[in-house]
């Protein structure tokens, strides 16, 4: 199985991906936690990423493709959380599954409002070392300031700062909705509630990739 996970910045792909991926064995590939790496290793690929990240803009389509193609693994199945956030990544995307005789399987949309996701990235606490995602009050770690899976420490993104988020999420309306249309043209949509909790979400969301939606 292939999935996209497409909605706002801040709608809980990356939480649900996680999940997904512990239970049904799916290789879980974040762009953003990809490039976050990048970053933070200093490769030339994450300084010419940062700028962009740091304005909460998208990272050029000619970058973000050629990420892709070089962690889109030759067998089994996978989540792509955070990509394609353009129709010329969904173009590309399509291609280059076509050449590696494989197909996808089902978009998931994160179905939001700007508040709520404005809400969720500014209480937003990521672990320094593995990436975890918390929430100071949906989803606190048990010790503050400290991941619960590896003891890492948790601090808040540049990016999740209002300002920044609010850009994120208008960028997102400009740059990524139009993929609504485009996947659902191709038959491939399922809407997800996302506003839900946790647990609910993770519940429907097994059930619509089961019944395909
Ligand atoms: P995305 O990957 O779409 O940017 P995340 O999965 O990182 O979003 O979630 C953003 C924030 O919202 C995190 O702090 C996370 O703990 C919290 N969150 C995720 N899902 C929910 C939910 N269903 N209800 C409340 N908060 C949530
Ligand atoms: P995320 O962790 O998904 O919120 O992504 C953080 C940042 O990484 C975004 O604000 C963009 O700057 C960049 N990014 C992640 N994925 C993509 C993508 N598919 N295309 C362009 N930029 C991306």
């Amino acid at each position: 199985m292939i999935v996209v996970f497409l909605g706002p910045p801040g709608s809980g792909k990356g939480t649900q991906a996680r999940e997904l991926s512990q239970k049904t064995g799916l290789l879980h590939i974040s762009t953003g936690d990809l490039l976050r790496e990048a970053v933070k290793k200093g490769t030339e690929l994450g300084k010419r990423a940062k700028e962009y990240m740091d304005r909460g803009e998208l990272v050029p389509d000619g970058l973000m493709v050629a990420m892709i193609e070089e962690v889109m693994p030759p067998e089994g199945g996978f989540i792509l959380d955070g990509f394609p956030r353009t129709v010329a990544q969904a173009l590309a995307l399509e291609e280059m599954l076509q050449r590696h005789g494989k197909e996808l399987s089902k978009v998931v949309l994160f179905e939001i409002q700007e508040e709520d996701v404005v809400q969720r990235l500014s209480g937003r606490l990521t672990c320094s070392n593995c990436g975890a995602v918390y929430h100071k009050v949906y989803n606190p770690p048990k010790r503050e300031g400290t991941c619960d899976l590896c003891g890492g420490k948790l601090f808040q993104r540049e990016d999740d700062r209002e300002e920044v988020a609010r850009k994120r999420f208008r960028v997102y309306q400009e740059q990524t909705q139009p993929l609504v249309e485009f996947y659902k043209r191709r038959n491939k949509l399922i809407s997800l509630n996302a506003r839900e909790n946790h647990r609910l979400v993770s519940q429907k969301l097994l059930e619509v990739l089961k019944d395909g939606g």
